[in-house]
């Protein structure tokens, strides 16, 4: 593709901006230039947050602002299938997740435009005690100013949804640095939103180096909210330097489910076979440890390993494919490492284990140890490991015993099992007979322990992204 073809500026101040150098963007898959994007420095970044500060000078009305996410919606639904291949060219994230999170973000820009509407405080009951005779007193939420935005690569379009659709909501500007491997989803977005009407200065997109744009976002006391979303040492670091500020922080996980001895073996091995592969493993909640209990271990990975190699490698471009690249060769090789620890500490690999092509297989570890990589940290590849446990409490010690907490799942036909779990798993989100990789848009979404410290989904956001006043009236 020529790289001329989809040449981008970026957005600032509601002028689309050329900077006189370019960030090229591969594709992981064919390593070809699929697009070209204005490289931001410190100077795009100081000038974004000077835009996003004057336009917060005259606050767009809560109609205003849901009309314009409403038309975002719309303007997904007449790009669709053009902004999944872009997302297939960018991300290496083949066609049919794509597919998926494109429809995503049209229901992330949904629920954002429902949260603009109905924004509002709440009556505080002044009488209830004795000082507060005489006095009315009920709330305002207002905006908590500029959101400065930083996403990660591997979900380009419904991640910036999250971010900026809720900033948007909330009636924040948001100045917005997406992953420099995967800028022209976030770019495509802005223009949908200049195109609805969003005045000059509300969205501000810089892409270029993460560390001279963050310093500014971090520095520049204007920024007063930094909404994170990436890879736990990154999103932990900038919170210890951004100590006056809101840092709302999405990270990682080492996804673990349970298989309970009574669990539904057909329903478990099909949903976790997707869900431990699906774009190669790097969604933050992709499967990554499976617990299965002892009685049940032999027939679960009888049936699970078929299903597995069922999977279809290849071209992510290609509308059958399941599993396409990984991001990089620097994440290629460290994956393969970890498979290589298991491996070489006496782990089983039941399938996969190397490349096919330049892919790395669908992989599949039996008997890996609770320190080895593969267990204790976040592999973001596809590979999954098997093992076996005896009592459900000791099922959910494994689980727990990461330094990790986003989602957790259990598969069990026992309601008593299911709710022990969902008491016992330390996690911010437990799925009974489902993937733990399930998520919808509109619901609260995030972790605990190193997983991080809030809640995404447009209604939670907005109450973050928002600030109580209160209004007392002597009466
Ligand atoms: P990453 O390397 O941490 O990068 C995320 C974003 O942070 C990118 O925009 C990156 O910019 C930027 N960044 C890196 N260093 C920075 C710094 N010093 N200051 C400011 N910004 C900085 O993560 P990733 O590899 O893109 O994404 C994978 C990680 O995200 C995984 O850990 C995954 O679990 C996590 N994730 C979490 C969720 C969730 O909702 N909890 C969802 C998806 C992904 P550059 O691209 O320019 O380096």
């Amino acid at each position: 593709m020529a790289a001329t073809a989809t040449a981008r500026k970026l957005l600032i101040g509601g002028e689309w901006v050329e900077t006189g150098e370019w960030l090229e963007v591969r594709s992981p898959y064919s390593g070809d230039v699929v697009g070209r994007v204005a490289k931001a420095g410190a100077a795009e970044a100081k000038a974004a947050v000077d835009a996003a500060e004057k336009a917060m000078t005259e606050p767009l009305p809560a109609h205003k602002r849901a009309e314009i996410l409403v038309k975002v919606v719309a303007g997904i639904a007449r790009r669709h299938d053009e902004i999944a291949r872009q997302i297939a060219a960018e991300a290496g994230k083949p066609l049919k997740a794509a597919k998926v999170e494109t429809s995503r973000a049209m229901s992330t820009y949904t629920f954002a435009a429902v949260e603009a509407r109905k924004l509002a405080g709440e009556v505080v009951p002044m009488d209830a005690a004795q000082a507060g005779e005489g006095k009315l007193a009920f709330t305002l939420r207002e905006p908590i100013g500029v959101v400065g935005a930083i996403s990660p690569f591997n979900f380009p379009l419904n991640l910036v949804a999250h971010k900026i659709a809720a900033s948007l909501a909330a009636g924040c500007a948001v100045v917005l640095k997406p992953a420099s491997q995967t800028p022209l989803s976030a770019l495509t977005l802005a223009e949908l939103e200049h195109e609805a009407g969003l005045p000059p200065g509300w969205l501000n997109v810089v892409c270029g180096p993460a560390s001279e744009i963050g310093d500014i976002l971090v520095a520049d006391e204007r920024v007063r909210a930094i909404t994170f979303t990436g890879s736990a040492d990154v999103g932990w670091g900038l919170r210890e330097r951004a100590a006056k500020k809101k840092v709302l922080l999405e990270l990682g996980n080492a996804t673990p489910v349970i298989v309970h001895g009574d669990a539904d073996l057909d329903e478990a091995t099909s949903k976790l076979a997707a869900n431990s592969f699906s774009f190669a493993g790097q969604s933050c909640i992709s499967v990554q440890r499976i617990y299965v209990q002892k009685q049940v271990y032999d027939e679960f990975v009888k049936r699970f390993v078929p299903s597995v190699e069922e999977l279809v490698v290849g071209d992510p471009a290609d509308e059958d494919t399941d599993v396409g690249p990984v991001i990089d060769d620097d994440a290629r090789e460290r994956i393969l490492s970890w498979i290589d620890e298991a491996r070489d500490g006496g782990a089983e690999i039941l399938t996969g284990g190397s490349l096919e092509g330049d892919l790395i297989e669908p992989t599949v570890i039996a008997n890996a140890a609770a320190e080895m990589k593969v267990c204790r940290e976040e592999v973001f590849g596809p590979v999954v490991v098997v093992n076996s446990y005896e009592s459900l409490d000791e099922a959910i010690a494994l689980a727990n015993g990461t330094r990790y907490g986003l989602q957790a799942g259990i598969f069990t036909a026992d309601i008593r099992a299911a709710l022990e779990a969902a008491q016992g798993l330390e996690f911010g989100g437990v799925t009974v007979n489902e993937a733990p990789t399930f998520r919808a848009d509109q619901m609260p979404y995030g972790g605990v322990k190193d997983s991080g410290n809030t809640r995404e989904g447009p209604a939670y956001s907005v109450r973050e992204l928002t600030e109580e006043r209160v209004v007392v009236i002597d009466l």
